[in-house]
């Protein structure tokens, strides 16, 4: 199953791993904080590692705790008592948690359709357990302006077109890396007509659920009507509390769902990480209270808008991005201090690569910033497509994004 192709390439993350990159460079590429996260959540994990038992292996499905914090969390938001034992499963990040979907539910050939651009992990993810992936486009606005991550559309017939006796699965990632996209409710009822007419399984990625920006309002897939039997709900410590390290994920779903992926879980990695688990139950138990997602947002906020403002005021154009903490930032050939010298030093893993990755390199090298190239979320027969564009992103704190957007204004 390990094919040549995307699938073995080396990543895109180790690529520009700041490790790799001098160590001035601003590091806006692969998506964490270089903030902690807050206080009385390390603190919560110092007082687990205390303890003896939060030292030691938790149940599969997760640490009794977490998925009581969780079920309180979510059973509101998702409109049903949410059943701790059945419904509920933490996972060592939400990329184990989907992998383990897959390696649950994916027979040889089964289809998988994703939206393009699409988080890498899944297409491996996928073949790796004989799924196909099959890609619908998100058709961006065209437009000589800034778009706005909403003008990336769905051609719904294109999608219909996509479905065949094979598909098994739909993923939806909302809100959407890499493009920022907070799905409409229009737009999620259009997906889960087809789901239902199709009988689909639907995996909806909302790690980025906490982080909606504009008023936006993030709409869970499963809560629309009939969609719960039939849709799996990723969740994330690392996303909701700045803490991407931890690997601590969660899958919320029914039990048809939930119980085989628990099997696969459990021969993968038999369960995550204890004493995080305990500290991540700490955030959610109190975040409400503390009004944290609140300030989070407003916080996120504020750093999206240094970025886009340094765009701005250069002239470069980007799609402002409603959730996530990502922006696209168009890096076409028009952009005159985005030329390299024929000679320029390439490493070998971005040769052969799309153009976005050696103008990433470039801007890294050259400008001090780094981003992702975003030719990894298309397929490789759309990296045309992905190349005109580089992620940047905006998770760090706001004298380092002040001081990036200072070397970014010498772009144009
Ligand atoms: N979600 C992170 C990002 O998009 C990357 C996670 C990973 O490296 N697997 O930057």
């Amino acid at each position: 199953r390990l094919k040549e192709g995307r699938a073995l390439a080396q990543d895109v993350w180790s690529i520009f791993n700041a490790a790799n990159l001098p160590a001035d460079c601003i590091n806006l590429g692969q998506g964490y904080m270089n903030f902690a996260p807050p206080k009385w959540i390390r603190d919560a994990a110092g007082e687990a590692l205390g303890t003896i038992a939060a030292n030691h292996y938790s149940h599969p499905k997760g640490r009794p705790r977490l998925r009581q914090a969780l079920k309180n969390y979510y059973s509101p938001l998702f409109g049903r008592d949410l059943d701790v034992e059945k419904e509920i499963l933490v996972t060592s990040g939400a990329n184990e948690g989907q992998y383990s979907v897959f390696v649950a539910f994916l027979e040889d050939g089964d289809e998988v359709i994703m939206f393009e651009p699409f988080f890498d992990q899944y297409l491996p993810s996928v073949t790796f357990n004989g799924g196909k992936p099959v890609y619908v486009p998100l058709h961006p606005k065209q437009s000589k302006e800034k778009i706005s991550s909403n003008d990336w559309t769905i051609d719904f017939e294109e999608l219909r077109r996509a479905i065949t006796p094979r598909t098994k699965m739909i993923i939806i990632n909302t809100p959407h890396n890499p493009v920022g996209k907070v799905f409409t409710r229009e737009e999620l009822e259009g997906i889960a007509a087809l789901a239902e007419e199709f009988n689909l399984l639907v995996m909806s990625d909302e790690v980025y659920e906490t982080l909606v920006y504009d008023g936006k309002q993030h709409v869970r897939f499963a809560t629309l009507p009939g969609m719960w039997d039939r849709t799996v709900t990723v969740g994330s410590a690392g996303k909701m509390f700045a803490a991407t390290g931890w690997r601590v994920g969660w899958l919320i779903g029914p039990e048809s769902i939930i119980k085989p992926t628990l099997a696969a879980t459990t021969r993968i990695v038999f369960c995550s990480n204890s004493p995080l688990q305990e500290a991540a139950a700490a955030g959610i138990e109190e975040a409400v209270d503390r009004k944290f997602f609140e300030t989070q947002r407003g916080e996120y906020e504020e750093r999206r808008n240094i970025l886009t403002a340094c765009f701005d005021k250069v002239g470069l154009r980007y799609t402002h991005p409603e959730g996530t903490y990502f922006i696209l930032l168009i890096v076409g050939q028009d952009i005159s201090n985005i030329q390299w010298p024929e000679n320029f030093p390439f490493p070998e893993s971005v040769e052969g690569r799309g153009r976005d990755f050696k103008a990433c390199w470039f801007i890294a090298m050259e400008i001090g910033v780094s981003s992702i190239p975003v030719s990894e979320f298309y397929c490789e027969e759309h990296v045309n497509i992905g190349e005109q564009y580089a992620r940047f992103g905006f998770c760090k704190d706001i004298e380092t994004l002040k001081h990036a957007a200072q070397r970014l204004e010498s772009l144009r």
